[in-house]
């Protein structure tokens, strides 16, 4: 007896729907020491790039105390119809547990600020934040690859549970730093921290001065449905909302087989 052969059409792909490249949702002005404009020029800047969406975000530690003047600062701005200014904060992860480096009045809500940034500047240790060295001083020591990418998305996905809704800046840009990739993160790894920032409404970001994450960890955001946001982490004017790599970023992470990173990722600053 032979089969009926079936004349079932093949389901619609759904296409993943990528990111706006019409958003800049990291811009440093001048309360970060390491940048060199203006809130005003930042400004500027994104309207004469013609962004729909940026975000002004300055650099925070828990002794920070400029946070109530740099808000005032982006509230005050006199902002042309079209382009949605938002403001933030970023600091770092701590430790394991998620814990960040937030002053007190970094509050996101009516009065207070948009979006809370958070960078993996340091590995977030057991007891702490540990420097690139001193992560490959474990790592030399006896720490295996595996247990630090796990400890590394733990901290992530326990950051993401303890704070809903933060936006997670230049993610797994600390494993070149170490010695390690986003090669060495599973599949399951990266289906975890996807799952988390859907489930927590946080944001992952595609960076363009760190070229990450790269396009197999955006692949698992877009497929996990999690919100994604690209940003230029500009601390120059000139370069608000003016993406190259993210881009292929994006291509590449919108067909199976996404590598892990694009060739010569890293800071480019
Ligand atoms: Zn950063
Ligand atoms: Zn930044």
């Amino acid at each position: 007896m032979t089969a009926e052969r079936s004349e079932q059409p093949v389901p619609p792909v759904t296409p993943l729907l990528l990111p706006s490249t019409t958003v800049d949702g990291h811009v440093h002005s001048t309360f970060s020491d390491d940048a060199v404009s203006s809130v005003d020029e930042n400004l500027a800047a994104a309207v004469a790039t013609g962004l729909t969406s940026v975000t002004f975000v300055d650099h925070v530690r828990s002794t920070t105390a400029w946070v109530p003047e740099m808000v005032a600062t982006v509230r005050a701005l006199s902002v042309s119809e079209g382009l949605e200014v938002r403001c933030g904060v970023e600091t770092k992860l701590l430790d394991v547990h998620g814990r960040l480096d937030l002053p007190r009045d970094a509050v996101v809500g009516t009065g207070g600020l948009d979006v809370v940034l958070v960078g993996d500047h340091q590995f977030p240790g057991t007891d702490g934040p540990w420097s690139p060295s001193q992560t490959r001083a474990r790592l030399a020591d006896g720490l295996s690859a595996a247990d630090a990418v796990d400890q590394l998305v733990a901290a992530s996905v326990a950051a993401m549970v303890a704070q809903p809704g933060i936006q997670l800046a230049h993610w797994f840009s600390i494993l070149p730093k170490v010695g390690l990739s986003e090669a060495d993160l599973t599949d399951e790894h990266l289906h975890a921290w996807a799952s988390a920032a859907r489930e927590t409404g946080s944001t992952l970001e595609v960076n363009e001065k760190w070229a990450c994450p790269g396009p197999r960890a955006v692949r698992a955001a877009l497929l996990a449905g999690a919100s994604l946001v690209v940003a230029t982490d500009s601390h120059d004017a000139r370069d608000v909302g003016r993406y190259v790599r993210v881009p292929s970023i994006l291509a590449a992470a919108s067909v199976p087989g996404a590598p892990a990173a694009l060739e010569g990722a890293g800071d480019r600053a």
